[in-house]
């Protein structure tokens, strides 16, 4: 733990990144914040060159590269000549990189990955020619075993998981990979900058769901790819299907985004602080019997998130006595915390997740995950402790 958004080698804090990546004033008019630029088209010289690079919108949008720009800048760990691609969705990020496997390879992943991108694996992995071995990434030797079964491409992280916050090991599961000649991309839409770095420990590629903590206010949906540089050819495979397919934020999109991502790093200290608050007060509430966050010393991975880890983030779930009908009970209850899925917003939410992920979940049907917002700790344990509290009177 190094305290979260501190400068690392000399750098500028986070929280300075974070204002100032992608933000130089526009150059025609001076304008502080930058400008949206809707258009599709772009001027061509009389030799037919373009004039600032841009031609058409679905290859390139001034407005998309301030964010590109912005988001490449707050990962540090991927060096000066990071690259960033932003897409429409999460979802399209996520299907751009994984399509990177040329069919006959194998692609590894989390057994208790997003269930949204499980389900986009399930319909069309086949149809890209590309096999999955679904393996538990919190166990390095499972990692091991399945990059030993052979033709592995590519090796898939999230952590900490979904809704079981289970931890994998980045730096071990990175080794794995490159020793086998894999690649190492990871989902770190719960670990935005401030939260954790993963290029820190050698990934190749980083994903995010920049709908998430990104954009911060749960009002755009997009995807971000990262890389330590566009050469990269995970990075560069996802780059071209970008321009080729166009499954871009608008221009609207993208400076939302950006707009989201100024205050990031002061969202995610304040949730991850209060996150701790509310995994301790769970912990010794008497109708709560599970708490699963990598911040306490009872998490089987606690060692391996405080190593990667700059906070332990503000997701956090938890099993309340009593079963299906005491979760929903105990969501429908809360004041602050909306009863909804998703994740990452100023707004704190809680859901009862396994009816959200089908009949054929392995997630307990007593289980609630909460996304922390950044509302203040001490009315938000009181909110639980009133929630909870409704389960007396059952
Ligand atoms: C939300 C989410 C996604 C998908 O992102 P969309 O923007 O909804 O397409 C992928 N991975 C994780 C971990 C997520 O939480």
């Amino acid at each position: 733990m190094s305290g979260g958004g501190d400068a690392r080698d000399g750098g500028p804090d986070l929280r300075t990144l974070a204002v100032h990546a992608g933000a130089d004033a526009d150059p025609e008019t001076g304008a502080v914040t930058p400008p949206i630029h809707p258009s599709t088209t772009f001027l061509q010289e009389p030799d037919g060159s373009a004039r600032a690079g841009y031609v058409y919108a679905r290859t390139g949008n001034p407005t998309r590269t301030r964010l590109e720009e912005a988001v490449a800048a707050l990962h540090p760990a991927a060096g000066l000549h990071a690259a960033a691609a932003a897409f429409a969705s999460g979802s399209a990020a996520a299907s751009a990189l994984l399509r990177s496997v040329d069919p006959g390879g194998v692609a590894i992943v989390p057994d208790d990955m997003y269930h949204g991108i499980r389900r986009l694996l399930l319909a069309q992995a086949e149809r890209w020619g590309v096999t999955l071995r679904f393996v538990d990434t919190s166990d390095l030797a499972a990692v091991g075993a399945a990059l030993a079964a052979g033709d592995v491409a590519l090796v898939w992280l999230e952590t900490p998981s979904n809704p079981s916050l289970k931890v994998s090991d980045v730096a071990g599961a990175v080794d794995l990979a490159h020793r086998a000649g894999a690649r190492l991309a990871v989902d770190a839409t719960w670990t935005p900058p401030g939260v954790a770095d993963p290029f820190r420990e050698g990934a190749d590629v980083v994903m995010h769901s920049s709908t998430k903590y990104l954009a911060g206010h749960s009002d755009v949906l997009g995807g971000v790819v990262v890389a330590r540089s566009e050469d990269d050819p995970t990075f560069a495979f996802a780059r071209s299907l970008q321009g080729l397919e166009g499954a871009v934020p608008s221009p609207f999109d993208a400076w939302l985004t950006l707009r989201g991502l100024r205050t990031l790093a002061l969202r995610v200290r304040a949730a991850s602080d209060t996150a701790e608050t509310l995994a301790t007060f769970l912990a010794g509430h008497p109708a709560v019997h599970a708490v699963a966050y990598p911040g306490r010393s009872d998490h089987p991975n606690h060692a391996v998130a405080a190593a990667q880890m700059d906070r332990f983030g503000a997701m956090l779930s938890f099993r309340v006595r009593g079963g299906a009908d005491a979760a929903r009970r105990v969501a429908a209850a809360t004041r602050w915390f909306r009863p909804a899925t998703s994740l990452g917003g100023v707004e704190s939410l809680i859901e009862h997740r396994a009816p959200v992920e089908g009949p054929d979940t392995p997630t307990p049907e007593d289980l609630l995950r909460v996304s922390v917002g950044i509302e203040a700790a001490d009315d938000l344990v009181r909110d639980l402790a009133a929630a909870l509290a409704t389960l007396e009177d059952a």
